[in-house]
């Protein structure tokens, strides 16, 4: 599998910084201790911990994923990462029998109709009978294959624009506010009137310039499909394709550090500048001694904020169009509680809050539900969501406060009696990248900066996917290329 052959190895003295312990920056290291094992790669960790935004809790028996909890299998890149630390063996399916979402209308939880993924109605009867949609908002969608496709651009290829726009115009208002968007915030806690369907969903954009309907597509695809596709069970994402592994995230993060035996880790290691000097090294500077190293190549994988700053000095073209890109935070309330508190038996992996309900919360996962070991047999795990593009005053909240206000919710939609077992909250600071309408623009600019910069890679999941697949593959290929580069610079 190496991209290079031994002939090829650069010397022994070379030495590569990866800056950054999380998902992406660990994918890296890894790569180049797969393709550089004589090489010296170091990689700095601002923190004590490695993992980043992943990070698994395990309190009284409950298993808690502070924030990814999966990943989906749609992209091979992170089951073919986990084959390759060992945790392969370890990856649970979502439970098959409850695949499905719900989403809240006039305050009470409806089913997603089935076969309805993000943007997809995969099967027309369960819209035409579903209780989330009014007789009106059927009859528009069922317009859907008769709305004139939107011109596409002088090169034949669709043209930007944003997922509220494109939904609303395709599948009508309705379908869009009581569906589309609460199921997007679930993903990109997004604003969708900005995010980018190209930088996000391309396929649909493909659907309309192709067939001229999203609904056309779908009935060419069934046609083509076996029986077993065409009576898919599942709403609101394709949980199927989704994996984790048994002992949470945290056990991927230990597995991959167990891999990296030819790396040295320098936690509690912030680097604080990145500077070129004349014999064409790298210079960093640290918080901790030594103030200083020089390296021969850099990847950074950091989240966008922190390279830029690190940037700013050396290549202010570049730093630039990275600062731009936007930031949401958002915070993940877990909440344990016996099974007999509820009022009713959970149904399915948990809800999404449409904004047009005007709640405090954007979504619940019921996390015992999807995955087996993450409560203790007779409890239930909840994982609430707040914030978000669209609610940002909500994550400045005291811990406190977004506690009562999530038990709040869930009481009043679930119907929970009594106080839940074990409370656990979780703030991501900016840490999710919103792909607004022209996001691909900036990303094609700044890559071919990049390639200006002899050595210094960017691996990012604000580039091309937020998702951990997408962020271990931009990871390995920062290192492919630096790999590369060493031998051929
Ligand atoms: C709440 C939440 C839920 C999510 N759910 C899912 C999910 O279910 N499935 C999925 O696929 N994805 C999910 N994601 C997305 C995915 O988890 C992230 O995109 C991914 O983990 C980001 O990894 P990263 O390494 O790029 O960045 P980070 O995890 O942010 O890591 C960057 C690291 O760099 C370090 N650092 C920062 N500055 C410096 C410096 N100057 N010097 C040295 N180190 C520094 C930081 O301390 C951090 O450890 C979720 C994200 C969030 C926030």
């Amino acid at each position: 599998m190496s991209v290079l052959d031994r002939k090829q190895q650069p010397s022994a003295a070379q030495r590569v910084a990866v800056v950054g312990g999380g998902i992406t920056g660990l994918a890296a290291a890894h790569r180049l201790a797969e393709l550089l094992p004589h090489a010296q790669t170091v990689l700095f960790e601002a923190t004590g911990r490695l993992g980043g935004v992943l990070d698994t809790v395990n309190t009284d028996g409950f298993l808690i994923e502070r924030s990814a909890d999966s990943f989906i299998t749609k992209f091979p890149w992170a089951v073919d990462f986990c084959r390759r630390v060992g945790v392969g063996p370890q990856l649970l399916p979502t439970r098959e029998a409850r695949r499905r979402a719900a989403v809240v209308r006039n305050g009470k939880l409806h089913p997603v109709p089935k076969g309805f993924v993000i943007m997809e109605p995969q099967q027309l009867w369960p819209m035409l009978t579903s209780s989330v949609l009014s007789p009106w908002g059927k009859l528009r969608l069922l317009a859907e294959p008769w709305v004139a496709r939107k011109p596409i651009g002088k090169d034949n290829t669709a043209v930007d624009e944003s997922v509220a726009s494109f939904a609303t115009r395709r599948l009508g208002r309705e379908v869009f506010e009581r569906l589309v968007q609460p199921l997007l915030a679930g993903i990109y806690t997004a604003d969708p009137q900005k995010l980018s369907m190209a930088a996000t969903m391309p396929q649909f954009l493909e659907s309309e310039a192709q067939a001229g309907s999203l609904l056309r597509t779908q009935w060419g695809r069934r046609r083509n499909a076996t029986e077993d596709s065409q009576g898919t069970t599942e709403s609101g994402a394709r949980y199927g394709m989704f994996l984790a592994p048994e002992g949470g995230m945290g056990s991927l993060v230990e597995a991959i550090e167990k891999k990296l035996k030819v790396v040295t880790i320098r936690r509690e290691a912030a680097v604080e500048s990145l500077q070129r000097d004349p014999s064409g090294q790298w210079r960093l500077t640290f918080n901790v001694q030594p103030a200083t190293e020089s390296f021969d190549a850099v990847i950074l994988a950091l989240p966008g904020p922190a390279a830029t700053r690190l940037l700013h000095k050396t290549n202010p073209d570049l730093a630039r169009p990275i600062g731009e890109i936007p930031y949401a935070s958002s915070v993940v309330v877990s909440t344990g509680f016996r099974r007999d508190q509820f009022r009713q038996p959970l149904d399915g992996f948990g809800f999404v809050v449409p904004k047009i309900e005007t709640r405090r919360i954007i979504a619940a996962s019921y996390a015992s539900e999807k995955f087996p070991g993450r409560a203790p047999h007779g409890y239930v795990l909840v994982r609430t969501f707040v914030g978000g593009a669209l609610q940002p005053e909500l994550v400045m909240q005291s811990e406190q406060d977004l506690i009562e206000l999530v038990l709040q919710e869930l009481s009043s939609l679930l119907g929970i009696n009594g106080d839940p077992q074990v409370v656990d909250v979780a703030r991501w600071d900016a840490a999710m990248p919103q792909y607004h309408v022209g996001h691909l623009d900036r990303i094609n600019g700044i890559e071919q900066q990049i390639e200006n910069q002899s050595g210094l890679e960017i691996a990012s999941n604000a580039f091309h996917g937020i998702g951990i697949p997408q962020c271990v593959y931009s990871g390995e290929q920062a290192a492919e290329r630096v790999a590369t580069w060493l031998c051929h610079p």
